[in-house]
């Protein structure tokens, strides 16, 4: 399969060029279809270093309203590490892709500087949850218009100790939303997360 084949508008086809990505990896081919087509949740249980990211970043870049600079899809990861990692590669996934916003919220570094950058406006928020509920707490983030909630390395997540933080950001989105859980193992956690918070979730095991 090729990515021509997937669905991609050519503005990203155009990004995935730059990338020197030959061909879709196996999550990619398996999530971007049915991301890009559905307004579905999903459960997709796939390792680091198998093209996640991009598996929901196309569709999430896709599917927001570049018109509108409201805060539309809201990705949690687990480390300020990874935090910044998925923010520059949307970054560039989006490059042909006009007024496409992306924001990294992580602890450690300013929050009156993030909070700036919320301010400005960006469809995509990319999060670490301590941070995030912080600014919720704040008033500084609003992420009750969001359509797209992404759970990155879930797992890992809850390994850490946000299990409290998730749901109490989970509670601040909107019922009606996607929600799509990249995980790497299935942990009771992640299951009990996925059965309080997503609605008959598509499936796919990479
Ligand atoms: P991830 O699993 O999202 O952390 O991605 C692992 C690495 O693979 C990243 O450096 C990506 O830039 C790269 N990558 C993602 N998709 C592809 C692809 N289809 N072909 C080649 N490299 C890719």
């Amino acid at each position: 399969t090729k990515f021509e084949a997937l669905g991609l508008d050519k503005p990203l086809l155009d990004a995935i060029a730059d990338l020197g990505f030959e061909s879709p990896s196996e999550v990619q081919e398996k999530a971007i279809p049915l991301l890009l087509e559905d307004e579905t949740d999903l459960v997709a249980l796939a390792q680091t270093g198998t093209g996640k990211t991009a598996a929901f970043g196309f569709p999430l870049i896709q599917k927001i309203d570049k018109d509108s600079r409201t805060t539309q899809g809201l990705i949690l990861s687990p480390t300020r590490e990874l935090c910044m990692q998925i923010t520059n590669e949307m970054q560039l996934y989006s490059k042909y892709v006009k007024g496409v916003h992306v924001v990294a919220i992580y602890g450690g570094a300013s929050i009156t500087e993030q909070a700036r950058q919320i301010k400005r406006g960006a469809q995509i928020v990319v999060a670490t949850p301590g941070r995030m509920k912080d600014m919720i707490g704040r008033g500084l983030v609003d992420i009750s218009k969001i359509d797209y909630c992404i759970l990155d390395e879930a797992d890992e997540m809850l390994n850490m100790g946000f299990y409290e933080d998730i749901q109490d950001i989970l509670s601040n989105t909107p019922k009606e939303k996607s929600t799509w859980l990249f995980s790497a193992t299935m942990p009771r956690e992640v299951s009990a997360i996925a059965k309080k918070f997503m609605h008959s979730p598509k499936e796919i095991t990479v």
